[in-house]
Parts: C-alpha cells; sequence; structure tokens
C-alpha cells in the first residue's frame, strides 16, 4: 500500500520577489521530499501558494502608492513562475485570494465560534493618532518584554522568535511616522489557545521523530502558558468575518493563512475533477503530513495550527514540522528591506537552476545556521558537480561512445569490482532514502557524490580505454556496469537535481522518465542506442565571484528594491 503523504510548504508573503532564503528554508527541501515520496510510489500532494494578506505587503503598496491587491498579484506570479522555472514541483501553486479560500477560512472560522474556541472580547489595540487608523501587528514595532530587542514586530519578535501581541512590546511607535500610538478599545474575536494547552502537551510530548529545535522550542512556548489571541484585525484588505457588526473588520492574516494547506487541497481536488480527493491526505488516519518552514514560523505549525485543527475536529495533525535555521548571504542576515538578498529571478535569468539547488542542498540550514557564498557556490558547481559528478557520467559515455558506436555493450562475467560498484548502487539508493525519510537533506546527498567517486574511481582502476585495445570483453563488462551507475546516479539525482536526471535519462537513451522508473537501479539493457554525449554541467569562471559580488553590494548601495 502507497503512504499519503501531505508535503505543506510555508506560504511566502508577497510584497518582493522569492529569494534564495526561501528556497534553502522550506522551497527546496520540501521539493526534495516530495520528489523522493513520489518516486518510492507514495501518494504525494504538494501544496503551497502566496500569502496575499500579509502586513508586509500592505506595507509595500502604501509606500507604492497601489492597492495591496495590485502589489500581492505582481509578486505572487512572481513567485509562481520563479518556483516553476527551479523545478519545484507543486501539485498546486495557489494563493489565499481565491473564492475558495475565502470560503474554507470563513467555515474554519464558524466551526470554530459554534464550538466555542472563539471569544468575543473588546482588546486594545494601537491606534495612530496621526494616520488616524488602527495599525496592525507590522505597522508597529517595540521592545520585546521576552529578549529585551528592540525591534520586534507587533506579532512577533524575530530576535528570539516568540508570538507577540501589540500591547506587549515596550517603546512602542508607528513604523510609518514614528509617532506613539494610543491603546483603543476595539471588538475583536480571539482564538482560546488556552482550551488546547493539555492536549498540546500530550500531542508534542509524543513527537520523538520532531528535529530537537522544533520540539524544545514547542515545549519552551507550551511551559511559559498559552495566552489567547486575536484573529480579527480593523483592516480593509483579507478575508471577511462571516459575523454580523463586523462588516469593517478582516480575519487576520496568521489565522487564515495556515488554512491555506487544506484550502489548496480542496481547491487541487476540484481542478482535478475529484472534489473529494482532498480527504486522502486529510482525514485518513494513516496519511503522514509534513510542514516544511523556516524557524520563525515554528510556533504556527506546532501550537496554532494545531489547534485550529484540534478544535475543527477530524482533520490530520501535523506529523513533522521539519523546520530549517536561516541562510544568511557572504557572512551577514539576509535583509529585504536592506536589499541585501539574492532573488531568484535574477538568479535564474543568469544560471541554471541545477547548481543551485545543489549548493543550497549542500549547504542547507538544518541544524544551524548556514552562509550562502558567491566562492561556495562556484566552488561547489566546478569541484563537485562538473569534476566529480558530471565527468564521470561524461567521460563513461563518451568511451562507451567511441568504443562501442554508442551502444550499451554486452557484459561479461562480472568479478569482484564491477560486484562491488554494483553493490554500491544498492547501498547508495537505500542510503539516500533512509536520509530522507528522515528529512536530512544535507546527509542524502552524500550518498549521490559517493556513488559518483567511487564510479570515477572504478573507471580508473579499470582503464576500459585501454582494455578495449587487449580485451574487448572486459571493456565491455567495464563499461556495461559504469552505464548502470550512470542509471542509479540519474535516480540518486531526481530528486535533488532533477533537470540533470532528466538529461542523464535522454543520454542513456531510455524511454518513459526517471519518475517512472521508480527508487530502484535499472539495467541499461545491452544494444540499446544511448544518445550523442553531452556535458551536464558548466564550469564557471572564477570572475563569477567578483561580478556577483560587485552586484550584490551595489544593489545595496543603490537601496533600489526589486
Ligand atoms: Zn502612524
Ligand atoms: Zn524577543
Amino acid at each position: 500500500m502507497p503512504d499519503q503523504i501531505l508535503v505543506a510548504v510555508a506560504w511566502p508573503y508577497v510584497n518582493g520577489p522569492p529569494h534564495l532564503g526561501h528556497i534553502a528554508g522550506n522551497t527546496l527541501p520540501a521539493d526534495i521530499f516530495a520528489r523522493y515520496h513520489r518516486m518510492v510510489g507514495n501518494n504525494v500532494l504538494m501544496v503551497s501558494g502566496s500569502d496575499m494578506h500579509g502586513t508586509p505587503t500592505m506595507l509595500r503598496a502604501r509606500e507604492e502608492g497601489v492597492s495591496a491587491k495590485e502589489v500581492a498579484t505582481r509578486f505572487h506570479k512572481a513567485h509562481a513562475e520563479a518556483y516553476e522555472r527551479l523545478g519545484a514541483a507543486y501539485d498546486l501553486y495557489t494563493h489565499t485570494d481565491t473564492p475558495n479560500h475565502h470560503a474554507v477560512s470563513q467555515d474554519m472560522f464558524r466551526k470554530l465560534l459554534d464550538a466555542g474556541y472563539l471569544r468575543e472580547q473588546t482588546t486594545q489595540m494601537p491606534f495612530c493618532t496621526v494616520e488616524q487608523r488602527f495599525l496592525s501587528d507590522r505597522f508597529v514595532e517595540g521592545t520585546c518584554p521576552h529578549c529585551g530587542a528592540t525591534e520586534a514586530r507587533g506579532d512577533q519578535c524575530n530576535q528570539c522568535g516568540k508570538t507577540l501581541d501589540p500591547i506587549e512590546l515596550g517603546d512602542i511607535r508607528c513604523k510609518e511616522d514614528g509617532s506613539t500610538p494610543e491603546f483603543r478599545d476595539t471588538r475583536h474575536y480571539s482564538l482560546r489557545l488556552s482550551a488546547f494547552q493539555e492536549r498540546l502537551e500530550q500531542w508534542v510530548s509524543k513527537q520523538d521523530h520532531w528535529r530537537p529545535n522544533v520540539r524544545n522550542f514547542t515545549q519552551g512556548l507550551l511551559r511559559d502558558g498559552l495566552h489567547d489571541r486575536a484573529i480579527t484585525r480593523d483592516i480593509e484588505w483579507g478575508i471577511k468575518v462571516p459575523v454580523d457588526g463586523y462588516e469593517d473588520k478582516r480575519i487576520y492574516v496568521w489565522f487564515e493563512a495556515v488554512i491555506g494547506y487544506l484550502s489548496a487541497s480542496k481547491e487541487w481536488a476540484k481542478i482535478n475533477g475529484e472534489p473529494e480527493a482532498w480527504r486522502a491526505w486529510w482525514e485518513d488516519p494513516n496519511a503522514r503530513c509534513f510542514y516544511f518552514q523556516g524557524k520563525d514560523n515554528i510556533p504556527f505549525h506546532t501550537i496554532i495550527w494545531p489547534s485550529m485543527l484540534m478544535g475543527y475536529g477530524g482533520l490530520n495533525l501535523p506529523y513533522d514540522v521539519p523546520a530549517n535555521e536561516f541562510l544568511t548571504l557572504e557572512g551577514r542576515g539576509l535583509s529585504t528591506s536592506q536589499n541585501w538578498a539574492i532573488w531568484l529571478p535574477d538568479y535564474l535569468e543568469r544560471y541554471e537552476p541545477d547548481p543551485l539547488r545543489y549548493y543550497l542542498s549542500a549547504i542547507m540550514p538544518e541544524t544551524s545556521d548556514s552562509d550562502f557564498s558567491w566562492a561556495g557556490y562556484v566552488r561547489r558547481n566546478n569541484d563537485e558537480l562538473v569534476a566529480t559528478l558530471g565527468n564521470f557520467v561524461h567521460r563513461v559515455l563518451t568511451i562507451t561512445a567511441r568504443t562501442f558506436d554508442g551502444r550499451v555493450p554486452e557484459p561479461g562475467s562480472l568479478d569482484e569490482t564491477d560486484l562491488e560498484a554494483l553493490a554500491a548502487c544498492d547501498d547508495a539508493l537505500t542510503g539516500m532514502a533512509r536520509h530522507l525519510e528522515g528529512r536530512q537533506f544535507r546527509e542524502g546527498l552524500h550518498s549521490l557524490m559517493a556513488l559518483a567517486q567511487h564510479g570515477n574511481r572504478y573507471v580508473d582502476r579499470k582503464a576500459p580505454w585501454a582494455t578495449v585495445k587487449t580485451d574487448r570483453n572486459a571493456a565491455a563488462t567495464t563499461l556495461w556496469t559504469a552505464l548502470n551507475l550512470v542509471a542509479t546516479i540519474r535516480t540518486l539525482s531526481y530528486p535533488y537535481l532533477p533537470f540533470s536526471a532528466e538529461k542523464m535519462h535522454a543520454l542513456l537513451g531510455f524511454d518513459g522518465n526517471v519518475l517512472g522508473d521508480g527508487w530502484k537501479r535499472r539495467s541499461p539493457e545491452p544494444g540499446g542506442l544511448l544518445a550523442t554525449p553531452v556535458p551536464l554541467f558548466k564550469k564557471l569562471d572564477d570572475s563569477v565571484v567578483e561580478e556577483e559580488t560587485m552586484r550584490l553590494e551595489a544593489a545595496r548601495a543603490s537601496g533600489r528594491r526589486s
């Protein structure tokens, strides 16, 4: 029986194009994971979309003097296109301004209200006397009551990661004009998180398979005790509150954005003409739901969303929340406001997707922050992709083309070295599978490179270009064996380097596609026609490092925003 695997990927704000931090943080690990599970034959549903109603989008719209919808629509398109060009194989990448998402969010709201998990109360919200409006969370900043950081936002502190309410901030000020807001009474609904405290404690205590950072952080929040949180706001951009008297208010973004995983699953099912198909991932208790996140999103996926699901009833809780730490850039924290970032659409205009996928996988910030540098990118591309992996594949294919007319040779009897090479294929498949099942993406990549290294050593030792002159059979056996390694490298590349995997598939003259061959070794048929060999990867000149570093510095100095 195939497993039902939901791959739920963080919903990015669309106040700018996607940058590499998004990719290393969640898009890429999720895509690797989904591709692997599809390959072993599991039923994967991978969904995400753009968070259209985020306050950063409203902030940018105010700066540009256009509507929030215009900014959100523009950057939703940029995100969707860039992910596709990166090879992120979403079943659906949608956004939160669809009629479907509005309806699913309002249904969740009503159901939680009917079940007694929402409470209406008069709360105090910051009101800017300069602008004469209530300020939602990211329109204010102040001092974090937990760690003392001075630029904490109204919804969360970036320094310590704790979620906040604006009223908790010390020295609160309006981000727009710097004035000190007044706290004024306003009616809002809150989610009664405190009602879920015990159930969450019990549930979290059983999640031994979570990464320690995720589990410890969540248990810390539970130890501090959960507070009810307002889920409506005095704003115009967002989803209407399905209650009379709330016409001027909207459901707040952190409440509805997490519902996107569910609404996107339903939308996907409708698009595919099987409107009930989403239930296989959400209602079958054997289905497993994985939520790929950056570490700043942990509380939303281990506390808030599970509470909402418990309150709604009948839907699966997260199985795991593999949250990554942050990516830094040339030793400094990524910052969109300071324009210190590499934007994915810019990257893809100049370079291929696979070398980026490779480098970000090799340095993926799984357990601690890690640093992207152009020097590291060029070195990994040249030393590993070109000189090890690409070199092995290309030399095997070119020698075969030259000595056996571009056809897969018929092997003779295999000696110990040949058998070892074939065993290395099976070991690599098992090894990578174990790491990917365990959400260890850096480790998983080692299986791929180790097999390419094994292949290079094997071919060096057997020297088929020389033996072919004296013992044609021996050379045939060597090249057939080496082609098995190439075919397996193709399989192992599929999660990480999908474009190169398809190229190898075509070079081997295989029919169908990589996915169709499944997670096992496919032996090339003797006599099968190979395609004309072309190198898989391009060597990059060292000047790339200087050019790109200058480009980064210039963008930062100009303050130009993408
Ligand atoms: Zn103001
Ligand atoms: Zn803090």
